[in-house]
């Protein structure tokens, strides 16, 4: 018994250029159905499509990121066939040559390469949605560009599995080319996946398993299949190659159909769109433009700030963090108050997680400032997270709510002294026990006193006042006597 299970992804990511691929239309998610649509996308006789520009830079970029090979010249390609959501019967895609051949992507923890086969470009298909006897279809989708990464069968678990998922995913947001919502549908994974006896040499078909929207739809459709292909081969059972969906509600894959051959896309060159001449000037403006990726920046900031990797792990999760991050402490050279300050209290007043820190009303450097007031003594921790809270709401600087709403920390010994006899005054009771219970009321009134200016009293100060106070009480009181 020596069963070996083959795994193979084909991830296809809409990318978030304004407009679509092939037409003008606007390219966003949230519209009613069949607004972004016209005669190109819609696959009328006569239309021409035109390429976006911005569609071939963010290929691009996803190419480069995952060490793909970049071909001097390439074009697009006609593939066929015949579905409802595909109004021309055709889809324009890459065949022979696309954006990027021959990459790879690191997995840290599995200290394994998977290696990246193709990345190409093509366009959206229209969605369809079936209720009862009828099928709705919304084009809005359609013509919305997608990049599709090919993965060769180096994954051999559902370990190395969500570990290849999390560690593109982290990638590609830091690309900024998709807004990788995977139960939204723009990041959606296709698992090939078969599995071989070692032992007697024999295998399964490849299995295509598609409609994956999560990591654990993913997770969970391996398993069901490494089951259902195990248990075949140790019953000697013939499977049919095929085309599978993976079902969230039973949590099992049903047959969608026999696995097409691929011959029977009649693929030819796209006639009505130019070859496309990718320069070598392209290709280096593409890598200066793109930002330090996920897994040089984890390194470095671990040898650089001296980070434990679980703070590194959150600080690098998505560009935003992490470029935070680091201009706050250009500010506050403090890399250790800063990282927990951001993982508590920061992220515990946003509702949004991680991804509220692209627009974020707090800037980076005024959060360093606050850091330093911190560090230097200037403000205690309580008086620093209230300052926190104001600015997630204003946006102002540190300094000017310090100043304006009076959260500084009060110095002023007449101030201090007024306060105190205050709190006396209006706990007589109180006071009478002093006499009994020195200690136990003097705790009381520091409490209160600390209660009373919202942590923004001294211990030792309002300890040195109340001392102050309660003596000349006491001696108020010898004189009565
Ligand atoms: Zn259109
Ligand atoms: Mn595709």
């Amino acid at each position: 018994m020596n069963y070996q299970t083959v795994i193979g992804l084909e991830i296809h990511v809409e990318l978030t250029t304004k407009s679509k691929i092939f037409c003008g239309c606007k390219n966003e998610a949230k519209a009613k159905p069949n607004e972004n649509i016209c005669p190109t996308c819609m696959g009328y006789p006569g239309t021409l499509p035109r390429l976006n520009e911005k569609v071939v830079d963010y290929g691009l970029k996803a190419a480069l990121a995952l060490e793909c090979q970049v071909p001097k010249n390439t074009h697009m390609d006609r593939k066929h066939y015949f579905y409802p959501d595909l109004p021309k019967g055709y889809q324009i895609t890459q065949a022979t040559k696309p954006l990027g051949i021959n990459g790879k992507l690191y997995l840290e923890k599995a200290d394994k390469i998977v290696r990246i086969q193709r990345i190409h470009m093509e366009e959206d298909t229209a969605k369809m949605m079936h209720r009862g006897e009828t099928t709705e279809i919304d084009y809005n989708r359609s013509g919305v560009p997608l990049i599709e990464i090919v993965t060769a069968p180096d994954i051999s678990n559902e370990v190395e599995l969500l570990e290849f998922l999390d560690e593109l995913k982290n990638l590609l947001a830091f690309l900024e080319i998709s807004d990788l919502k995977m139960e939204e549908g723009s990041l959606r994974c296709d698992l090939n996946i078969n599995v071989v006896d070692k032992e007697r040499g024999s295998k399964t078909p490849v299995m295509e398993v598609k409609n994956l929207n999560s990591f654990k739809g993913a997770l969970k459709a391996t398993l069901y299949e490494e089951k259902r292909l195990t248990e075949a081969l140790v019953n000697n059972k013939e499977l049919p190659k095929e085309t599978r969906g993976w079902d969230q509600k039973k949590e099992k894959t049903l047959s969608l159909r026999k696995k097409e051959d691929s011959q029977g896309y009649q693929y030819f060159i796209e006639p009505e769109i130019l070859p496309l001449a990718i320069s070598q000037r392209k290709i280096q403006n593409t890598h200066n433009r793109m930002r330090e990726l996920p897994q040089k920046r984890r390194n470095r900031f671990k040898k650089q700030y001296d980070l434990p990797d679980y703070d590194v792990g959150i600080l690098t999760k998505n560009p935003y963090v992490a470029d935070f991050f680091e201009q706050a402490v250009l500010v506050c050279y403090a890399p250790k108050r800063i990282s927990n300050w951001i993982m508590t209290q920061l992220l515990s007043e946003m509702d949004q997680g991680l991804d509220g820190f692209k627009d974020l009303a707090l800037k980076p450097k005024d959060f360093g400032k606050l850091m330093a007031m911190m560090e230097e003594g200037e403000i205690p921790k309580k008086i620093g997270e209230r300052i926190l809270r104001e600015i997630l709401i204003s946006g102002e600087s540190p300094e000017k709510i310090l100043k304006n709403r009076k959260l500084g920390p009060i110095t002023d010994e007449k101030e201090i002294l007024g306060m105190v006899k205050d709190l006396l005054a209006s706990h007589p009771e109180a006071l009478e026990d002093y006499w009994i219970k020195p200690e136990k009321t003097l705790r009381f009134f520091m409490g209160k006193g600390m209660e009373k200016s919202s942590g923004r009293l001294e211990p030792e100060r309002l300890k040195a006042a109340l001392m102050e106070a309660l003596s000349e009480k006491n001696s108020e009181r010898s004189d009565e006597k």
